[in-house]
C-alpha cells in the first residue's frame, strides 16, 4: 500500500470516543518497548507520528491513527511493563476486553514479537486472548536487523511454536531499520481490508 496520508486521531478512553464513521481497523499489540512504535512509523513513511518509548507502560489509551482517509491503525498499550501497578494492570485489562470483544470494525489484529526472543508468557497471554475472541492475528516478528540470516527460520519456528500458533495466522520478519518485511506486511493487511 502507497500511503500518502497519515495523521493521529484521538487517544480514546472509552467507548464512546472511539471513532463513529465504521472504518476498518487494524490493532497492534505489544509487551512495552518491543519495537511496535517503530513499526508503526516506518509501515506509514513518518519518523514519529507514534511516539516511541516515552513512558513504557504510561499510556491507557487507544491511539487512533488515519491512514489513507481508509482504515485506522489503533496502538494499544504495550504490556509487560513490571512497574505498572495493580490498578493500572486491571484498568489496561478493562480496556482490552472491551475493545476486542465488542469493537465491530476490528478486522485483525498485529501482534508484535522480537524476533531475537522467544515469546514471553504475557505474548502467549496475548494471542490467546484474541483468539479466544477469533481475531485474525499478523505476528510481526521485528528486529530482523540484529540477528543473522541464518538464524530467521529457526526464530520463525520458535515463535510459532511458543505461541502454538493457529493455521492462517503467520509471522513475518521485519525491520524497523532496513524496513525489510514492509511489503510482505501491507500484504497482510491489505487482504483484511478488502
Ligand atoms: P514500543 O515501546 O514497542 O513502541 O517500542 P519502540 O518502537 O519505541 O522501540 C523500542 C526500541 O527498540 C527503540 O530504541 C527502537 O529504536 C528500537 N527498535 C525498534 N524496532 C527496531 C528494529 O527493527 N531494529 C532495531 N535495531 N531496533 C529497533
Amino acid at each position: 500500500m502507497k500511503v500518502t496520508q497519515s495523521e493521529f486521531t484521538i487517544s480514546a478512553v472509552s467507548p464512546n470516543q472511539y471513532p463513529t464513521e465504521n472504518l476498518p481497523e487494524i490493532a497492534l499489540a505489544g509487551r512495552s518497548n518491543v519495537g511496535k512504535s517503530s513499526f508503526i512509523n516506518k509501515m506509514i513513511n513518518r519518523k514519529a507520528l507514534a511516539r516511541t518509548s516515552s513512558k513504557p507502560g504510561k499510556t491507557q489509551t487507544l491511539n487512533y491513527y488515519l491512514i489513507n482517509e481508509f482504515f485506522y491503525f489503533v496502538d494499544v498499550p504495550g504490556y509487560g511493563y513490571a512497574k505498572v501497578s495493580k490498578t493500572e494492570r486491571e484498568a489496561w485489562g478493562k480496556m482490552m476486553e472491551t475493545y476486542f470483544s465488542e469493537r465491530e470494525p476490528l478486522r485483525a489484529t498485529i501482534l508484535v514479537v522480537d524476533i531475537r526472543h522467544k515469546p514471553t508468557n504475557d505474548d502467549v497471554m496475548m494471542y490467546d486472548f484474541l483468539k479466544h475472541y477469533d481475531i485474525p492475528v499478523i505476528i510481526i516478528a521485528t528486529k530482523l536487523d540484529k540477528i543473522k540470516k541464518g538464524q530467521v527460520n529457526k526464530q520463525v519456528k520458535l515463535i510459532k511454536e511458543t505461541l502454538s500458533i493457529e493455521p492462517g495466522d503467520q509471522v513475518i520478519p521485519f525491520s524497523s531499520e532496513t524496513a525489510q518485511g514492509k511489503e510482505a506486511a501491507w500484504n497482510a493487511i491489505q487482504a483484511y481490508l478488502a
